[in-house]
């Protein structure tokens, strides 16, 4: 037999069934979906990889924490021990609740952005991205020319170009720019991680320049396992001492929990300065809730202290990102076209590549979507033309994005090895069939983040 190599670091406890529908339901469902995936209801989901936010199982400790949450309005003793968990990682000693990334974002964006702002980064997020369009901020995506090709052997795809950063902060002038973010790991290129040596010369930038330094740090137990992988010197660091350094050089943080949180619901800030810390508090009691609860339940702030420990732990990201690392291994074994290197939480397929055959105004990743539903019954989401094409507001013309992608996002601790097995089995299959695939049309979309809600119909 072949040699098991990346065994799951835990055993199960408590299990929910799948459920398996014949391939005549699925394509009945999902033309009733109008061949969007997001329309479908989870229970005709066999394996669903639309996500990694807020969809990891959590532990017995977890768990057993939960029954000891202190709801109180003011002084929540759960507060106090997601904050001491927080500050331990950070080191930021001021720590506040939100109830998901997207609330921390909203009061950064509160905080700093004014009409005209720049505000440089690795690639921002698309929640951060809203909240600097609304207060009339500009993002400024400044990642390395290897971060956005499909296929580099860049080990740190997701790292800050310094040139490009130095030149942003001549041409627009500190005044113009309220502060760095650098996303780790970074999202909207695929999980890719950024090196500790990038992150320190951004951060002296940045204290050259006098521009405060921030993280977007959903993914950072991640970033730090690719760290301690790829980066030399790290080699023998536990990853909690490498998270410790990361942020030593930043000024704080925004979190969503929902990542590696390893929690269903929650996000946080932290930061260094005391001055900030009461601006933000103010905003948050308006926006989120008292600064001890944040908008969200004791319960969840005692999982979230425990899950922050878990993620940190050695075996539990070797078996994580060795599943996400096993499955592009399998599919690139079978020259499935896929982005190079895998990310951190999700494979991502070149549809250009998959399916030349269908031009990208018949939405090449869509059809993989619902092939791959029907076939399946796995669900995954694309990010090509129909989630980020745009159209030229004079000319009508469709501007379309860099790459034509459709995301398997891994869900952590959910799916087992014989699940990941499966998956690649099915996208290999079709692979093997993609000469069958057909474009779709759109017949619906709403007027913003369209692919949602939008509708199809085949061609
Ligand atoms: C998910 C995510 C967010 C937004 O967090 P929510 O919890 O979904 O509101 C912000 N930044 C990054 C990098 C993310 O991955």
């Amino acid at each position: 037999m072949k040699r098991i190599i990346n065994a799951e670091p835990y055993k199960i406890k408590m299990v929910e069934p799948l459920r398996q529908i014949t391939r005549e339901e699925r394509q009945k469902l999902i033309a009733g979906a109008g061949y969007n995936v997001f329309n479908l209801s989870s229970e005709d989901v066999y394996i669903d990889l639309i996500t990694d936010s807020g969809t990891s199982a959590m532990s017995q400790y977890q768990w057993a924490a939960m029954l000891t949450g202190d709801e109180a309005y003011a002084g929540s003793r759960s507060f106090y021990h997601m904050r001491d968990t927080v500050k331990d990682i950070t080191g930021y000693d001021y720590v506040l609740p939100t109830h998901q990334g997207r609330g921390a974002d909203h009061i950064f964006a509160e905080m700093f952005i004014r009409p005209g702002s720049i505000i440089p980064g690795n690639m921002h997020f698309d929640t951060i991205r809203g909240h600097m369009a609304i207060k009339g901020g500009q993002p400024l995506d400044l990642v390395i020319d290897e971060g956005l090709q499909p296929v580099s052997g860049h080990p740190f795809k997701g790292n800050i170009d310094p040139v490009k950063l130095e030149n942003a902060l001549k041409e627009h002038g500190p005044e113009k720019i309220p502060f760095i973010l650098f996303t780790v790991t970074c999202n909207n290129n695929g999980g890719q991680p950024a090196s500790m040596e990038n992150i320190r010369t951004i951060s002296k930038i940045a204290s050259k320049y006098k521009v405060p330094f921030f993280f977007d740090v959903a993914r950072f137990a991640e970033n730090c396992f690719f760290i301690r992988e790829r980066e030399a010197g790290y080699r023998d660091k536990e990853i909690l001492e490498i998270a410790r350094e990361m942020f030593s050089y930043g000024d704080g943080c925004i979190m969503s929990s929902k990542k590696d949180g390893l929690v269903n619901i929650g996000g946080f800030m932290a930061m260094k300065d005391e001055e900030l810390y009461r601006k933000a508090s103010q905003l948050l009691i308006i926006y989120e809730g008292f600064p001890t609860y944040g908008g969200m339940s004791g319960r969840d702030m005692e999982a979230l202290a425990v899950g922050l420990k878990e993620v940190l732990e050695l075996p539990y990201l070797q078996h994580r990102i060795g599943q996400v690392a096993q499955l592009a291994s399998y599919l690139i074994e079978e020259g499935v076209p896929i982005v190079e290197p895998a990310g951190g939480h999700a494979i991502y397929l070149d549809m250009q590549r998959f399916l030349p055959h269908i031009p990208r105004d018949q939405f090449p990743g869509v059809s993989l979507c619902v092939a791959l539903y029907a076939e399946a019954g796995i669900r995954v989401v694309e990010l090509g033309t129909c989630a980020f094409g745009e159209k030229d507001p004079k000319t009508g013309e469709v501007l379309y994005p860099e790459l034509e992608l459709v995301r398997m996002t891994i869900p952590r601790r959910v799916y087992t090895n014989s699940h990941i097995e499966v998956v690649a089995q099915s996208v290999i299959d079709l692979y093997k069939n993609r000469k069958s695939l057909r474009g779709y049309k759109l017949i619906y979309e709403a007027p913003v983040l369209r692919h949602f809600t939008c509708r199809f119909e085949p061609l």
